[in-house]
């Protein structure tokens, strides 16, 4: 059997009311033009505002459009894992809803996934629409995480991207909790190429990361990804054992040469602090991981929908 939809464009939106409509219309304009049939997956990530109400008006209209209203906030992750996982297209494309996102490189995404790519990623041209400190720190982010990670993860990537059927099932599949899609998408591999896209701003509303959110998420791509903070401390704590011992060696000899004066007192202050605070920042890296497992263990579900709106009449 053949399967009835081609593409599956899936939208995560959080507070996205009054940009809705405007995306709708680019998105038609751009899908439209692809021969194929289609749909789109939004998914109210838990609005404030009335980003479901104007999805059902759109929905009353069009034939293909999914909603699924979650019962409350649980982030754009687990809002493009729904999407996904409700996605029934042969190629499925996630894209933010706030036309940063221009839905015109879709076309380019298709032909490439035609051709016989399994993911074509959006990468941003430039990031002058960011601000300073936000590019600094994301190129950081890469800067530390290439070194470091599993698997490489593409700079200046976002969630803007379309995936083969194959892909999306085998990132679907993994079900952990904490979900760091842009690793998780990179883990899976698959043919993949990059298209480049130019960052639109954002013509409603205000976007939902602060630096903090991404001081947080950096965090946890980083502990998703890799155990190297953990084996780090082994590195360090061998060193610090290393010196400890050079340098006790080094007031023996000097106590059984010169005699003991009680001196040291500021050596062995400044000692026992460091080591102090070595630990501290030991236990609190292990704490992280214990912290995650704990969540893992768990096996909550990633999101909770309240109302699936799917099939008409629904
Ligand atoms: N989003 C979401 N849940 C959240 C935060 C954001 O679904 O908790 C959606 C949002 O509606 C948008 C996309 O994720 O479609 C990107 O969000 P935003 O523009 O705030 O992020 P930025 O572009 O600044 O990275
Ligand atoms: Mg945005």
């Amino acid at each position: 059997m053949t399967n009835p939809v081609t593409f599956s464009v899936v939208v995560p939106c959080y507070n996205e009311a009054d940009g809705i409509s405007a995306f709708w219309d680019r998105l038609v304009s751009v899908m439209g033009d692809l021969g194929a049939p289609w749909e789109a997956v939004f998914v109210n990530d838990g609005s404030r505002d009335a980003t479901l109400d104007r999805l059902l008006a759109l929905r009353s209209v069009h034939q293909n459009i999914k909603i699924i209203d979650f019962s409350r906030n649980f982030g754009k992750e687990a809002a493009i894992t729904a999407g996904l996982d409700h996605a029934v297209g042969e190629a499925c494309v996630v894209i933010d809803a706030d036309l940063q996102h221009p839905p015109e490189t879709i076309k380019l995404m298709v032909s490439l996934w035609r051709s016989g790519s399994e993911v074509v990623l959006g990468k941003r041209k430039d990031r002058s629409a960011d601000s300073k400190l936000r590019t600094w720190f994301s190129n950081r982010f890469y800067s530390i995480a290439t070194r470091i990670f599993e698997v490489p993860i593409p700079k200046d990537v976002g969630d803007f991207r379309l995936m083969d059927r194959k892909v999306v099932t085998a990132v679907g599949n993994m079900r952990e909790n904490q979900r760091f899609m842009k690793g998780l998408f990179a883990w899976v591999g698959f043919k993949t190429v990059v298209v480049e896209f130019e960052v639109g701003v954002r013509e409603h509303g205000t976007s939902s990361f602060n630096l903090w959110k991404l001081l947080n998420f950096a965090v946890d791509g980083i502990t998703s990804f890799t155990t190297v903070p953990l084996r780090l401390w082994f590195y360090i704590g061998s060193a610090i054992s290393a010196f400890s011992l050079i340098y006790g060696a080094a007031i023996a000899i000097s106590a059984l040469l010169f005699g003991n004066a009680v001196p040291g007192y500021p050596s062995l202050a400044t000692l026992v602090a460091f080591i102090g605070g070595v630990q501290l920042i030991g236990i609190g890296v292990l704490g992280e991981y214990i912290g995650r497992v704990y969540r893992e263990v768990k096996m909550r579900p990633i999101y909770i929908v309240r109302d699936c709106y799917e099939k008409k009449g629904q």
